[in-house]
């Protein structure tokens, strides 16, 4: 898979202290975008292993309740997703799943939506069906600028918080956050959602 990081511990990314998996990867090409830089499809092949183990040291360094996928466009990318979840699930049952999609509900259930490596229609259709059985919840649809939210993980008002299982209630998400972490190379990656700036 092309992965563009991996974030240990967020707290705006879901309910709870979450690690992210960042996919490099998206066409939907949303206007003013807050993460070009993972549009294009390139960068350096990660082993779905090597990300499981970057998931097994964020639980040891501490308590996590879920792993959020972003990107990029995660569904671009489904048979590596799919392959991640199920490897989380069974190193973590109790750990929650969710998602940013660019895409709605509608076009994934129906296999509209490219994946990479091209796939059939209906080998998509198969593959959200057990997306969708894995996850707890998914934020769904484009950004569009013209519709700005302040709903908690919600960056415009056309997106949908989708939920999955009865693991949580709407209320459990709370209000938008913005994180900077700074890896041990002295890198920053900007999580969650800037409306009001970055802090310096
Ligand atoms: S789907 Fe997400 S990553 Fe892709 S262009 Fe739209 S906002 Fe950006």
């Amino acid at each position: 898979m092309l992965l563009h990081a991996f974030v240990p511990t967020s707290r705006a990314n879901g309910p709870g202290p979450r690690a992210v998996v960042y996919f490099q990867g998206c066409t939907l090409n949303c206007s003013a975008c807050w993460n070009p830089e993972t549009h294009k499809f390139r960068g350096s092949e990660v082993g779905v292993r090597a990300v499981v183990d970057l998931f097994e040291d964020a639980r040891r360094s501490g308590p996590l309740n879920g792993v959020t996928f972003s990107g990029g466009e995660p569904m671009q990318q489904a048979g590596a997703l799919l392959a991640l979840m199920q490897e989380f699930r069974n190193a973590a049952p109790a750990v929650s799943l969710g998602m940013f999609t660019g895409y709605t509900e509608c076009e994934l259930a129906s296999g509209e939506y490219l994946t990479r490596p091209k796939t059939t229609v209906d080998r998509k259709t198969a593959l959200w069906r057990e997306v969708r059985g894995l996850l707890d919840f998914a934020i769904m649809g484009r950004y569009d600028q013209t519709q700005p939210a302040t709903e908690p993980l919600r960056t415009s008002r056309n997106q949908r918080l989708v939920l999955f299982s009865d693991r949580y209630q709407v209320g459990d998400f709370g209000p938008q956050l913005v994180e900077v972490t700074i890896g041990h190379q002295g890198k920053a990656v900007v999580t969650g959602f800037p409306v009001l700036g970055v802090p310096i």
